[in-house]
């Protein structure tokens, strides 16, 4: 398992979803749908999905969303003359999985009486738990704009490489050794996909980036460790005037750079 890091990109599209911005408050609201129908608000929130994107290859029929600079446009299905514009695939991001229920893909079931055989499926899905924490949080300030998405590793083949780094099999396993470096010795190296994992009612595996926190004693741990790297490895930094550990951070200097850059 290994968690990939991905973009969050909330957008209204036409499909209604169950919840909604309203751009007075810059609030997100989930519609009563109907429960309350003098709601004010299920009137004022426009509808909005959640789409998480990613930079894989954008293939025919994939769903994308392209960015603009006056940020992303509805969601579209490419085309294979769009693959051709080279300009254009550029500013698209595919998207991964989504809320919105509007997008269709077709997966190929198998051949069924000679002929290829397709069912329409939705994207993989958000879940309904992360959707919610993506409303608390978006309705306390905090706006979501990155995830971490569970990936499982799969091994997919074998690389014969020459214990040089030569990788070319060709020039590896010749009858007078490496090409490069002429030896004789071998590593087998094992090349790896790392395919999205989709549980059985299609939704993915979706993990919030945490911020870590440090208190001050770690930041001037951290900074002692820096500078003292720093001093070892430069010239640039002239150490003289504080020759001892203890010196550099009970005199002055670590205080006052504190107080100037925190
Ligand atoms: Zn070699």
């Amino acid at each position: 398992m290994k968690y990939i890091e991905h973009n969050l990109v909330m957008l209204s599209n036409k499909d209604d979803s169950k919840f909604g911005l309203i751009y007075e408050s810059g609030k997100l609201h989930y519609f009563s749908n109907g429960e309350n129908p003098h709601d004010l608000l299920d009137n004022l929130a426009i509808s909005q999905h959640l789409y998480i994107t990613s930079n894989d290859e954008i293939k025919d029929n994939d769903w994308c969303l392209e960015k603009t600079g006056l940020g992303y446009l509805k969601p579209f299905q490419v085309k294979k003359e769009d693959l051709n514009v080279k300009e254009f695939i550029k500013r698209c991001k595919k998207i991964i999985a989504t809320t919105d229920k509007s997008l269709n893909s077709r997966k190929w079931v198998g051949v069924i009486e000679g002929e290829d055989t397709y069912e329409e499926i939705l994207l993989p899905q958000i879940p309904q738990q992360f959707k919610e924490y993506f409303i608390t949080e978006y309705n306390k300030g905090n706006i979501i704009t990155k995830v971490l998405v569970e990936y499982i590793k799969n091994k997919i083949s074998e690389e014969i490489h020459c214990v040089c780094g030569e990788s070319h099999p060709m020039r590896v396993l010749t009858d007078c050794g490496c090409v490069t470096c002429g030896s004789y010795k071998t590593n087998t190296i094992d090349i790896f996909s790392n395919d999205l994992i989709i549980n059985p009612n299609n939704t993915i595996n979706i993990k919030p980036i945490e911020t870590k926190i440090y208190t001050r004693e770690e930041v001037e741990e951290i900074i002692k460790k820096v500078a003292y790297y720093a001093h070892e490895h430069t010239e640039i930094i002239h150490y003289d005037d504080y020759t001892s550990e203890k010196q550099f951070s009970d005199d002055y200097y670590l205080p006052a750079w504190i107080e100037e850059n925190l």
